[in-house]
C-alpha cells in the first residue's frame, strides 16, 4: 500500500489527488455504513437503546457524512501535496534500502504515534467543544441522541476540520524527527474511520469481557460512547478510555449498563442511569 500511494503521489496533480482521497473516503463510508447496518441487524438482541430516532435523523446524518468526507479529503490531500514542500511532512521513500523508513518498524512507529496523538488530541478537542462558546460547532453531532450507522462522521464543517487536523497531527509531529510511513498512516485512518462508523450503531457487539477496566483502556464498547450522546457530559475519549480515566471524566455506571445491554435488556430512556458520579 505504501509503494502504491507513493507512486500515485509522484504522478498526479493536486485536483486529481483531492478527488481521489475524497472518493476513497466516500467509498469507505458506503462500505462501512453498510457493514454497520448489517452489524445492527446481526446483533439486534444487544440493542443499546429502545428509543426512537428523531424525525429526519438519517437524512441529516447522510448529508453531513458527505460534507465530512469532502472536508477531510481535501484537507488531507492538501497536506500530502503541499506538506513536503512546506517542511510539514516527510514521507518515507519506497524501495530505498534499509534506511528508507518504509519497513515494518517505521510502519509500527507511524501507526502508534498517530494513534496516541489522535486519542489525546481528540479528548482535548471534544472537551473544548463541550464548552459554551464552542458547543455550536459540535451540536450537529449531538443532534443524534440515539446513534446509527450514519452518526459517526455526522459533524459540522468546523468539527470535520478539527478531525482532519487530528489525523494529520501524528504524521506532522513525527516528521520533525523521522519519516512517515504512508501505508501505516492510511491503515490508521482506516481503523479510525471504520471504527467510528461501526462504533455508533445501536447494537453493542462487544462482549462483557470488554467492559472490565483493563480491557477498555484501549478499546471501549459501544455503550460507552452511547452514554456520551445521551448525557452530553463525560466520555470525551475517541476509541479508548484512558484519557477519561486519567482526567476523571468517566461515568461510574457504564460497565453495569453495558452488562445490562449484553443481557438483552436495552436502555429504555436517554436518562437511564444507575450510579452517576455526583448524583
Ligand atoms: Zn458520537
Ligand atoms: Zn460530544
Amino acid at each position: 500500500m505504501h509503494d502504491a500511494i507513493s507512486s500515485f503521489l509522484a504522478q498526479t496533480s493536486f485536483p486529481a489527488l483531492a478527488l481521489a482521497v475524497t472518493a476513497a473516503m466516500l467509498a469507505l463510508n458506503v462500505v462501512w455504513s453498510a457493514i454497520g447496518l448489517v452489524a445492527e441487524r446481526a446483533f439486534s438482541r444487544y440493542r443499546v437503546w429502545d428509543v426512537a430516532l428523531r424525525p429526519g435523523q438519517i437524512r441529516w446524518e447522510i448529508l453531513a457524512n458527505l460534507r465530512f468526507d469532502a472536508v477531510v479529503g481535501v484537507f488531507t490531500a492538501a497536506l500530502l501535496w503541499y506538506g513536503p514542500g512546506l517542511g510539514l511532512l516527510r514521507i518515507a521513500e519506497p524501495d530505498g534500502g534499509a534506511r528508507d523508513g518504509s519497513g515494518l518498524l517505521p510502519a509500527v512507529v507511524t501507526f502508534v504515534v498517530t494513534w496516541v496523538c489522535f486519542e489525546v488530541y481528540y479528548w482535548a478537542m471534544h472537551r473544548a467543544m463541550h464548552t459554551k462558546p464552542l458547543y455550536r460547532f459540535h451540536r450537529w453531532h449531538h443532534d443524534s441522541r440515539v446513534t446509527t450507522a450514519f452518526t459517526g462522521v455526522s459533524t459540522s464543517t468546523v468539527e470535520a476540520l478539527g478531525w482532519a487536523v487530528g489525523f494529520a497531527l501524528g504524521p506532522v509531529l513525527l516528521s520533525t524527527f523521522t519519516t512517515v510511513h504512508l501505508g501505516a498512516w492510511a491503515l490508521y485512518f482506516l481503523y479510525n474511520y471504520s471504527g467510528n462508523i461501526v462504533g455508533h450503531v445501536n447494537a453493542d457487539f462487544f462482549p462483557k469481557l470488554m467492559n472490565r477496566r483493563g480491557q477498555s483502556w484501549m478499546v471501549h464498547p459501544i455503550t460507552y460512547h452511547a452514554l456520551h450522546h445521551a448525557r452530553f457530559v463525560n466520555h470525551y475519549s475517541f476509541g479508548s478510555s484512558f484519557m477519561d480515566r486519567l482526567l476523571g471524566t468517566e461515568w461510574d455506571d457504564w460497565q453495569q449498563l453495558h452488562d445490562r445491554v449484553r443481557d438483552g435488556k436495552p436502555m429504555t430512556s436517554l436518562a437511564q442511569n444507575l450510579r452517576q458520579r455526583g448524583a
